[in-house]
């Protein structure tokens, strides 16, 4: 599934949701921005995608898994000491440095970054950098109160 980056996130939905921003949509047919983002960056964004006990970005896991939709791989997995997570399998929210919006990008977003060298807009770099990891922040029912305030 393609989205332009920045564009409004509206995946499944019968209007968008203007508080959350698409990142990271790729597919074969649509060219991309590349380049090169430090260590410091891939692993924080891992650390977001695997979550702990009061930090979960996840948010519209599915069953099964949806592979690179680049170059097809399906078992790729990040982890930390205590948890691991396959990519693929659901999206992931992260709050915008400015605390009242977001961004939504398939998990597999962290594959693209290290494997793909996919660079992501400045302001969701900032706002990964910026994620604090002992927040309390569960996407899903931040997803679902904003979608039920959609007008
Ligand atoms: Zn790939």
């Amino acid at each position: 599934m393609f989205f332009k980056d920045l564009s409004y996130y509206e995946y499944h939905l019968s209007s968008p949701v203007k508080q959350i921003l698409n990142v990271g949509w790729l597919d074969k047919d649509h060219g991309f921005e590349t380049g090169e983002l430090g260590s410091e960056f891939h692993s924080k964004l891992s650390s977001i995608i695997v979550g702990n006990s009061r930090f979960d970005a996840s948010f519209n896991r599915i069953r099964g898994i949806h592979p690179c939709s680049l170059c097809g791989e399906r078992d790729i997995t990040v982890s930390n000491t205590e948890r691991q997570k396959t990519l693929g399998m659901s999206e992931i929210l992260v709050p915008d440095i400015n605390g009242n919006s977001y961004f939504a990008s398939p998990s597999m977003i962290y594959h693209y970054v290290v494997t793909h060298r996919y660079l992501p807009p400045k302001s969701f770099i900032e706002a990964v950098m910026n994620v604090d990891l002992s927040m309390k922040f569960l996407a899903e029912d931040i997803f679902d109160n904003l979608l039920g305030a959609r007008t």
